[in-house]
């Protein structure tokens, strides 16, 4: 079966007349750019390449850092730094994600276990992870191989990860929730924000994704309602809660004053490598 990638760049190839249409060639660029990140992709992946920036997560009430959310940085050769929303399609369509999914588990553990036994660490799962059988058990082996315990491994997805099948994603979430790591609601606001989720999948903590955050500091009463709207349900549910994206003090305190457990942002910490972390003691 061929690959849309690989189909575009096919029927681009076959086009006898010469140019072809506009839209064509853009799959055609697409798809060639596409190719080459993921050859990129592969060789940074075997030569150390890739590596995890950790980011403060914020007690609201005592200021003291209660987590770190890791995060997955590519620095290309020739084109620097990449974000992670544009390389993880790639890796996903190459077949890459659960190998490197699971570097990042693995790598994130290792760090988090030389932490003090107050902070936990956070991983981003895509729902190309949840998918396959394997993810509860390199989660598992992550654990057991750093002794990390289970409660100091967060597990962030977004309600992404609920648009195929059901049943068995909360299959999948419950079974890694059964080894004891807590799961997170990532960017909750920003699509459906079904509430039959929160529900269902036992979440142990969800974030506010940053445009509310910067809404609600600006005075926008929507934004507020939101907010307050989510943080009721979030007590009514005893989950925490983690304000995404604090740029500034003022967001901060908003946040902090509506009745957010956590905050995360750039006004706090930026995501630094672990290197930087030790430095910072
Ligand atoms: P996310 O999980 O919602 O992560 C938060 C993003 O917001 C990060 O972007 C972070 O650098 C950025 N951020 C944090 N504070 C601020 C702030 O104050 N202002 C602004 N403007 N941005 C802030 P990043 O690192 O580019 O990651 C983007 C997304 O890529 C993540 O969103 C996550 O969905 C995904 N991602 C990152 N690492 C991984 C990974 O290891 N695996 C998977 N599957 N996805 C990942
Ligand atoms: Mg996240
Ligand atoms: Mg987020």
């Amino acid at each position: 079966l061929m690959r849309s990638a690989d189909l575009a760049l096919y029927r681009a190839k076959q086009d006898g007349r010469g140019g072809f249409a506009y839209f064509e060639r853009r799959m055609y660029e697409e798809a060639e750019e596409s190719r080459l990140l993921e050859q990129d992709v592969r060789q940074a992946l075997s030569e150390d390449g890739l590596a995890l920036a950790y980011q403060p997560i914020i007690d609201a009430t005592t200021g003291a850092v209660v987590g770190r959310e890791a995060l997955l940085r590519w620095r290309h050769p020739k084109r620097g730094d990449i974000p992670p929303d544009q390389f993880i399609p790639i890796i996903e369509d190459a077949g890459l994600i659960h190998q490197i999914g699971d570097w990042v588990i693995r790598e994130a553990c290792a760090e988090a276990a030389r932490w003090d036994r107050q902070t936990r660490v956070a991983v981003n799962i895509s729902a190309a992870q949840l998918s396959g059988a394997g993810l509860a058990k390199t989660v598992l082996g992550a654990l057991a191989s750093t002794r990390l315990e289970p409660s100091r491994l967060e597990l962030e997805v977004t309600e992404s990860v609920f648009l195929g099948d059901d049943a068995v994603t909360l299959a999948s979430l419950e079974r890694l929730r059964a080894l004891g790591v807590r799961l997170v609601l990532d960017d909750f606001g920003k699509g459906y924000s079904s509430f039959g989720y929160l529900s269902r999948a036992h979440f142990a903590k969800i974030k506010i994704d940053q445009s509310f955050v910067r809404g609600a500091a600006d005075g926008a009463q929507d934004c507020v309602a939101i907010v307050h709207a989510i943080l009721a349900l979030a007590r009514g549910l005893g989950v925490e809660t983690t304000a995404e994206g604090v740029e500034t003090e003022a967001q901060a305190e908003v946040m902090q004053q509506l009745g957010c457990t956590q905050l995360q942002g750039f006004h706090f910490g930026r995501p630094v490598p672990a290197e930087e972390l030790e430095q910072l003691g």
